[in-house]
């Protein structure tokens, strides 16, 4: 038996906003932020659980308080206990009553709940030797729906039909696993298209990113002003040419009737989608919005608050790629549950990423969902951008536009804590 003995926090800050990286309509300065956690035992093994929640600067310190208020429901428990039954851990945190009254299920609280169950999967990943995406695949999957909540779902998905699920992609799995660690997953990049960039430099990287990187996607940010974007999208066009894939992400500027008129105007440019055009609360917006401008699909999800709001995405068919964080929701399990419902209702999922730990967290979610889940890679890719990888232990790699398969014991996570020490936050 182990004890829980330490949960500490860490207010990492980058100051990107001085090189406009990470710059879009909505979002003209972040500081690309980490509310950082530990979760140690008295356990002899010396391992500890990390996770994080991914914030642009401001409020990082509300989270990490928020974290450290969770601390005295963990502090002194018996972490076997938690770590062989999930749905206690789950049951623990998100329905604490008092708490819950701070969301319900959402917001400040949620995100950092999702940061300590984050940690905690990350121990379990840890004691088991596997990677978090290798832990979740190879869970039988009576065991895996068993530490998920199905509350609010099962209009859409029962526990049921989560084990049918996860028992027909028993079916092909260990070739699909030989496959990941040979090729990876497919990535797409985000690193030309922050909306502070000159031209010029756009048409560099983008270059660098599809030629030499081999990405087959970018994506640019558009949204303040129009005859910017249509000039901006022209320009990565004739860069990238007609096969590689061009995606655009307003992140959430416009309002409906704007949205359609000006994502309209951006029809012969073979888009792979839009992205957050407008609020993420707004699903009957999205819904007209995506009628309104077929063929070109709608994309949202990064800020998605709970299951609940993607479950009704879902039923209202409002959107045509379905993209998850990794540190917006409740962790591994609600994230679990998205990948859950989007198989049921066979939607598209191309996971957020490019902020700080970003990367290496989800890619565990995607490959997770390609083993056991989905069982495909059609038409799906992680976002990448190259930013703050360096802080990490085992940082993302990317060969040929694919991410390389981690295979380090653990979710990802785990920062190298003296490298960043200089971006910790004094106030
Ligand atoms: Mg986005």
């Amino acid at each position: 038996m182990s004890t829980i003995t330490k949960v500490e926090t860490f207010d990492f800050r980058f100051p990107t906003s001085q090189t406009l990286s990470g710059s879009d309509a909505m979002n003209p300065d972040p500081d690309y932020s980490a509310a950082y956690v530990e979760i140690h035992t008295d356990a002899d093994d010396g391992i500890k659980g990390t996770g994080l929640v991914f914030t642009i600067g401001r409020g990082n310190d509300v989270v990490c308080r928020a974290i450290e208020s969770m601390s005295q429901t963990l502090m002194g428990r018996n972490a076997e206990e938690l770590l062989d039954n999930m749905r206690l851990a789950w049951d623990l945190l998100v329905r604490d009553s008092q708490l819950r009254w701070l969301g319900p299920e959402k917001g400040v609280e949620h995100m950092a709940i999702g940061a300590v169950l984050s940690a905690l999967w990350d121990i379990k990943a840890k004691r088991a030797g596997k990677p978090l995406w290798r832990l979740l695949a190879e869970m039988e999957p009576e065991e895996l729906v068993s530490t998920l909540d199905f509350r609010y779902l099962t209009d859409a998905l029962t526990p049921q039909e989560a084990i049918d699920i996860l028992k027909d992609g028993q079916k092909g799995k260990q070739e699909r696993i030989k496959h990941l660690l040979e090729v990876g997953y497919p990535g797409y990049s985000t690193a030309a298209g922050w909306l502070g960039y000159a031209d010029e430099k756009m048409v560099e990287i983008a270059k660098e990113e599809t030629e030499q990187k081999g990405f087959k996607q970018i994506k640019l940010k558009v949204g303040h002003n129009v005859d910017d974007d249509i000039r901006r999208l022209g320009l990565a066009r004739e860069t990238i040419g007609p096969n590689v894939r061009l995606a655009v992400d307003a992140n959430q500027v416009w309002d409906v009737p704007e949205a359609i008129e000006w994502i309209n105007k951006f029809q012969d440019f073979n888009l792979a989608w839009v992205e957050e055009p407008t609020s993420p609360d707004d699903i009957i917006g999205h819904a007209t919005i995506a009628r309104a401008i077929n063929p070109i699909p709608v994309a949202t999800g990064e800020q998605m608050q709970n299951r609940i709001m993607f479950k009704q995405y879902l039923q209202a068919n409002a959107f045509g790629i379905m993209q998850i964080d990794a540190t917006r929701v409740a962790g591994p399990q609600e994230i679990v549950l998205e990948y859950l419902m989007a198989k049921k209702f066979n939607k598209i999922v191309c996971p957020h990423a490019g902020g700080v730990g970003l990367c290496e967290a989800v890619c565990h979610f995607a490959m997770f969902d390609y083993c056991a889940v989905s069982g495909t890679m059609d038409g799906r890719m992680i976002e990448y951008v190259d930013n703050q990888h360096e802080y990490f232990v085992h940082p993302t790699q990317i060969k040929d536009g694919n991410y390389v398969t981690p295979t380090a014991p653990g979710n990802g996570t785990e920062m190298t804590v003296e490298t960043a020490q200089k971006y910790l936050y004094r106030g």
